[in-house]
């Protein structure tokens, strides 16, 4: 018996790799009009939709890709508000929150957080995971039973964000070897002020153990108004005195905007020719960042994006926390970082880049099998929604299907 599916959509153009190209019809919004059929949960034909006076009803994009959360600390927000909206009321609520935090409610917040982001839309999430001194290492064993139980629906990275200095004990060796042994990530907080000659000790520690076990390094780096890429030019003169090669990722750079043109593209070719990577975090950027509870401000840093895709560094977008003392809204809800981004970067929804930086740059960062392109062969894992236009996909009353491997996902 076929189990084959055949729909008409409009697909982004930049998401959609069709052979028959010249035969495709385009409206202004970049949106192509296809057929696309899938069978035993793969992408089996796509194919140009001929006729014009007629469109497709549905918009279809590939499950998406979240290359930054927070999984741990999610709904948090009721018990540890930040009403005060800043960076240090954020971390100090957090560190009122370890104190009470148990392994129970910590893998209570992922499992709720893993269900709303399936159901959402997500397939792929990379999640930060607080680590201190005092935590025991059992709760990873935990973490990663629920990273396998999860698996053929998303699949899900950590990263074990510790204090630099962590990175220099027994324990930290401990935690990165059973890191390594399940595809998580080292992480810290370069964020000024800081001791320049302490940091860079522990930057060139962490890096060295990083090389030892194989292992990616994701840094929230220079999340700030103040010392614009202070942290990032510390990163780069340690990687370069160490002549060491391994992945990193600089999550945040927010206060590289300060800078002038000509500094930023000089560090962005310095982060490209390196293979840097770098998530942009709009919104908690735009929540935290140079606050003034008294005036509006026009300041509101976030990573120069455009520059430094200019400079050919790869730029994911990324949502960062969910209801909790640093945001206290959001939902693991694609659409919703999306609504939220793209006005607020002036960031245009039909142009190649913009959508690069939200589906294909994620994926790359994250290592999937799958690029993100919709083509024959990819897998059929879509969201598809009752949308014909830009503006529906970014209205309120957004219907959306998720399709993984082929079966609608109830
Ligand atoms: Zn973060």
């Amino acid at each position: 018996m076929s189990n084959s599916v055949t729909t008409e959509v409009l697909i982004p153009r930049s998401l959609c790799l069709i052979e028959d190209f010249d035969n495709l019809i385009i409206d202004v919004e970049d949106l192509c009009s296809v057929s696309i059929s899938w069978e035993d949960g793969f992408v089996s034909e796509l194919k140009p939709l001929r006729y014009i006076d007629r469109k497709p009803k549905n918009i279809l994009f590939p499950r998406f890709v979240e290359t930054h959360s927070h999984f741990d600390k999610s709904f948090t927000w009721t018990d540890f508000p930040n009403q005060e909206s800043t960076y240090l009321g954020a971390l100090s609520a957090n560190l009122e929150e370890h104190k009470t935090r148990s392994t129970n409610k910590v893998l209570k917040r992922v499992e709720k957080s893993l269900k709303l982001a399936i159901k959402n839309g997500y397939r792929a999430i990379r999640s930060h995971i607080d680590t201190y001194k005092s935590q025991s290492i059992d709760i990873w064993n935990e973490l990663f039973k629920l990273q396998k139980k999860f698996s053929s629906e998303l699949s899900l990275q950590f990263v074990a964000l510790a204090p630099l200095e962590f990175w220099d004990t027994s324990n930290g060796e401990e935690l990165a070897k059973i890191l390594s042994s399940h595809g998580g990530i080292l992480g810290g907080v370069v964020v000024p002020p800081f001791n320049k000659k302490e940091t860079r000790r522990f930057l060139v520690k962490m890096l060295l153990l990083a090389s030892k076990y194989k292992l990616e390094i994701d840094l929230h780096i220079d999340e700030s108004i103040i010392e614009p890429g202070a942290g990032l030019k510390l990163l780069l003169e340690t990687i370069e005195n160490l002549k060491i090669s391994i992945p990193i990722t600089c999550s945040h750079l927010s206060s590289l905007i300060s800078l002038n043109e000509s500094e930023i593209s000089y560090l962005g070719e310095k982060m490209a020719e390196k293979n840097i990577r770098v998530i942009a975090l709009p919104l908690t950027n735009f929540w935290l960042l140079n606050r003034n509870n008294k005036k509006t401000s026009f300041k509101r840093p976030v990573a120069p994006i455009k520059q430094l895709q200019k400079s050919h560094v790869d730029v994911s977008i990324g949502s960062d926390n969910v209801q909790d003392p640093w945001y206290p809204f959001g939902n693991f809800d694609p659409f919703y970082m999306m609504s939220c981004s793209m006005p607020m970067l002036q960031l245009n929804p039909w142009e190649r880049m913009t959508l690069s930086s939200i589906f294909l740059a994620p994926s790359r960062l994250l290592n999937l099998k799958w690029d993100g392109l919709i083509k024959k062969g990819c897998p059929a894992d879509f969201v598809i929604l009752d949308a014909q236009k830009w503006a529906d996909v970014f209205s309120s009353t957004l219907k959306r299907k998720v399709f993984i491997k082929g079966a609608l996902h109830c």
